[in-house]
């Protein structure tokens, strides 16, 4: 595991290649010239990057994804060097987070608050590797960021380790809360499905903004032992007795699904109370088909609606949030053991172990 200083020459990159889940080895590593910086590009050193578990997907096939690619979407970074001119906000040396989509801020799609959705969009480690700058992942000592990529400065307050899913998992999340008009919350319950990095953020995000109670249920009992520090009451799914709260039908005025499984959303639609919102944002997989009974959804007039990542507004919105709850909620035990990017195959073991929400991988140590 790393321990070791970090240690990086800002003209040369190591950049772990993915080349496909069928090939063996799946990943080489390579060192590579660093490209001279295009208008509006910004270079920046990853300190600290996170196994998603999209990552995951990928990695094990589930997901197809172009391929060779450098994966990792989810980082913490050091501005090195910039074309973006005297107004852009960061300086070298400052930590940002940067969204995980470049957009065109010209099409109709962006300029109609979806620039997740852009016609030109651009991923970071989702992009096979001749289409950026080579330099267009995570799992690398250096990224460069493209002229579209909104980039926001960390604060001193938040460090590496919860800094570092900030361009996912929570942004994401602030996009599903923030989705939703909260009237009233006082008197008002809501259910996040799935105790994950997304649920928990859900629950936080959630509990900030004035619920009464807040419940967070998954099948996974060991995924729910931190929720109540989170400011969630946790419920163990399928499993009944006096320790485990129990919600009836009609209990619950918002829920948001946050755990990929699609036999969830059922249950839901039962729990929810006549004008009750469900916002779906973990099933993002193609293993999603949804039973829903139509004159249910009518008669309790309920709305569902899905997000998909976010808007540079709720990036930004992400970094405030964690700024002003860094001391509150014990975020950095989120992020478990950290590993070097040459030990990327133990790191990927330890990841699909489930045992942690995020496995770190620290590419500025040797
Ligand atoms: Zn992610
Ligand atoms: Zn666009």
């Amino acid at each position: 595991m790393a321990t070791e200083a970090e240690s990086y020459d800002d003209s040369v990159a190591k950049r772990l290649v993915f080349l496909g889940p069928d090939k063996q080895p799946f990943y080489i590593m390579e060192t590579i010239t660093i490209p001279a910086l295009k208008p509006g590009q910004v270079l920046a050193r990853i300190r600290l990057a996170t196994i998603c578990g999209s990552d995951l997907h990928t990695i094990t096939g589930k997901r197809r994804e172009p391929t060779p690619s450098i994966l990792g979407h989810e980082a913490v970074a050091e501005v090195i060097r910039h074309e973006r001119g005297p107004e852009f906000e960061c300086k070298p040396g400052d930590r940002i987070t940067f969204s995980i989509a470049d957009s065109c801020d010209e099409c109709q799609r962006c300029r109609h608050g979806l620039p997740q959705k852009c016609v030109k969009l651009f991923k970071y480690g989702h992009s096979r590797l001749e289409t950026g700058s080579g330099l267009a992942g995570c799992y690398a000592t250096h990224i460069i960021l493209q002229p579209g990529t909104s980039v926001v400065q960390i604060p001193d307050t938040i460090t590496d380790k919860m800094a570092a899913s900030i361009n996912c998992a929570l942004a994401t999340m602030v996009n599903a809360v923030y989705s939703i008009t909260h009237e009233h919350v006082e008197n008002k319950v809501a259910l996040v499905q799935g105790a994950g990095l997304l649920g928990i953020f859900g629950c936080t995000l959630l509990h900030e903004a004035g619920y009464e109670k807040v419940y967070c249920a998954d099948v996974n009992v060991d995924k729910l032992k931190l929720i109540s520090r989170f400011g969630a009451i946790p419920l163990v799914s399928g499993m009944s007795g006096k320790n485990n709260p129990k919600l009836n039908e009609n209990d619950v005025d918002v829920i948001i699904e946050a755990c990929g499984a699609s036999a969830v959303v059922e249950e839901g639609i039962q729990l929810l109370k006549p004008g009750g919102t469900y916002v779906l944002v973990g099933l993002v997989h193609p293993d999603s088909p949804i039973y829903l009974q139509g004159d249910k959804l009518i008669r309790k007039c309920l709305t569902i609606k899905g997000v998909h990542n976010y808007a540079p507004r709720h990036l930004k919105l992400a970094v405030e949030f964690l700024a002003k709850t860094s001391t509150k909620y014990p975020y950095e035990r989120l992020v478990g053991p950290l590993y070097k990017l040459s030990q990327f195959e133990s790191a990927v073991k330890d990841s699909l172990s489930g045992r942690y929400w995020r496995v770190g991988i620290m590419p500025g140590v040797e």
